[in-house]
């Protein structure tokens, strides 16, 4: 796809980007946070509890559920689904800590109002394996972009056990698997994936839908934050100022300030060539037998980070593969109008498309294939390799080329905050990422983010190179749809 000239910032770039300086900040009088996905809805969380904001009006709009209307996020978005891993395995350190503040939150369960409580976090540990790699000294860095999968467990096994230091008990939770049978004795279901990895017994999975209802529920108890069902169509501007956003059916939303949080969406409302782009990743649910739920009830969740295929354990009988992979690109002319608006809005962007937009949507075979080939490994039970699966469904991450999240100030536009860039792994951080997208708003990025979640400098292709993904890169959904099984 070729790319739009981007314009010379209207800007000077260093006012416009959230710095470890106390910049002055001075609380805007509206706030308008588009899209109620774990990033914008966090946002608003945090922001309805800061004094600082006490005097602001926060509104959040989303394309919500046609059929259910008073339910945030919309059924498509990335922070729906049955579950999601929880982790502060990570190769990158500040991640990897992010993470373990995150994991404080997910284990509390004494009430049923705790996050972690009434289902919503499964502490079922997390098996991370890799196929063979380069022979590294120990110790040695690799840079982000060279790193194999083997290198990503390697580095996230070093830095769990380094979070792990001061807690022996959090430190006899994580164990070496030198090999195939060690993998596959701990796994438990009979079958194995890589040859070398680590059981990490403090990390497990989320119920992302509950999870992110929970969420929900806390914003609106705030009373502080009105949600508005409606899709934004454009955003409203003036001159180099956001103002606002208008609906597709003619409403306008004004605001001072405007925090885009709308996922892979992102790039149809703000050109972000050269930032983030969507992918596609195949999803695929099947039914399960009693006994076979019994079967995998103690497995942990599996994640090959040669491959990207993982497994979530079952529940009520229900089992979800998936692949963390390049994912497809959807060439498409998005709904939307885009800003700056001398970037063409005819010329095709990679957009979602999901079962929403296109109830007929299912996966393509090379991705069904590649989910097969999980289970065969991964979970070997009798017939459950060919089992049709009951659903599938494509879901969207919004990819950078590094991994890193895209929380910053619009680099040309005054009044537009960007929350994106997920690269598929923003949810374990529900309980923590507001505040410090919060603290990006407010010019006090985390030290440790300062660079991971600015605007860069334009990537020519954005190939997301952090050492986790699996799968080729550049297929696209419509060539790969068109195939014959
Ligand atoms: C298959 C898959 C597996 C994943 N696995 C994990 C995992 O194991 N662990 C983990 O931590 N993370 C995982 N992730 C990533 C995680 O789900 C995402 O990082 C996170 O949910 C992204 O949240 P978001 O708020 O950015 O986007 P979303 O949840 O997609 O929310 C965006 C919202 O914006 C709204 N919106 C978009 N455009 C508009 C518009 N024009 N007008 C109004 N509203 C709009 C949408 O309706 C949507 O509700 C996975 C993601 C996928 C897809």
């Amino acid at each position: 796809m070729a790319r739009s000239p981007s314009p010379p910032p209207l800007f000077p770039f260093a006012s416009q980007q959230p710095t470890s300086s106390h910049e002055t900040f001075s609380p805007p009088p509206s706030i308008l946070i588009v899209g109620s996905g774990i990033f914008g809805l966090s946002t608003a969380w945090a922001l309805a509890r800061r004094d600082l904001f006490a005097k602001c009006t926060i509104t959040v709009v989303d394309r919500s559920d046609p059929l259910n209307p008073d339910a945030f996020p919309a059924p498509d978005a990335a922070s729906v689904d049955t579950s999601r891993i929880v982790r502060a395995d990570y190769a990158d350190k500040a991640y990897a800590a992010l993470g373990a503040e995150a994991q404080l939150q997910w284990r509390k369960q004494a009430k049923p109002t705790d996050l972690g409580a009434q289902g919503r976090y499964h502490e079922s540990g997390l098996l991370l394996v890799a196929d063979p790699g380069p022979v590294r000294i120990p110790g040695e860095i690799v840079a982000k972009s060279d790193m194999t999968g083997m290198d990503y467990v390697r580095s996230s096994w070093a830095n769990v056990l380094s979070l792990a230091a001061d807690n022996p008990d959090l430190a006899g939770r994580i164990r070496e698997l030198p090999d195939v049978d060690a993998i596959r004795e701990r796994l438990g279901t009979g079958g194995s994936s890589g040859s070398w990895g680590y059981i990490n017994e403090g990390s497990g999975w989320a119920d992302a839908t509950a999870s992110t209802k929970w969420l929900f529920d806390k914003v609106k108890a705030t009373g502080r934050v009105t949600f508005v069902s409606g899709t934004v169509a454009s955003l409203e501007h003036s001159g180099a100022t956001v103002t606002g956003a208008k609906l597709s059916d003619g409403r306008i939303l004004s605001a001072e300030l405007v925090v885009l949080a709308t996922g892979a969406w992102t790039g149809g409302l703000v050109d972000l060539s050269g930032q983030a782009t969507a992918t596609g990743q195949v999803l695929g649910y099947l039914d399960l037998t009693e006994a076979e739920q019994q079967l995998l009830n103690d497995m942990p969740v599996i994640l090959n980070l040669t491959n990207g295929l993982f497994i979530i354990p079952p529940r009520n009988r229900v089992l979800k593969i998936a692949r963390h992979s390049y994912g497809y690109l959807n060439p498409a002319v998005p709904p939307t109008a885009r800003l700056p608006s001398t970037s063409p809005a005819s010329q095709p962007i990679s957009y979602p498309l999901t079962h929403l937009s296109d109830p007929s949507l299912s996966i393509p075979q090379e991705g069904a294939d590649d989910l097969r080939r999980a289970l065969r490994e991964m979970v070997p039970l009798p017939g459950l390799a060919d089992r049709a699966f009951t659903k599938t469904r494509i879901c969207w991450y919004s990819d950078t080329p590094t991994g890193d999240f895209l929380i910053t100030y619009h680099p040309q536009y005054n009044g537009l905050f960007i929350a994106t860039g997920d690269s598929g792994h923003g949810f374990k951080f529900m309980p923590v990422l507001g505040e410090k997208i919060a603290d990006c708003i407010t010019h006090s990025c985390p030290l440790e983010f300062v660079g991971k979640w600015s605007w860069k400098p334009d990537t020519e292709l954005i190939i997301t190179e952090d050492g986790s993904r699996g799968g080729k890169p550049g297929l696209t959904l419509a060539n790969e749809l068109g195939k014959e099984s």
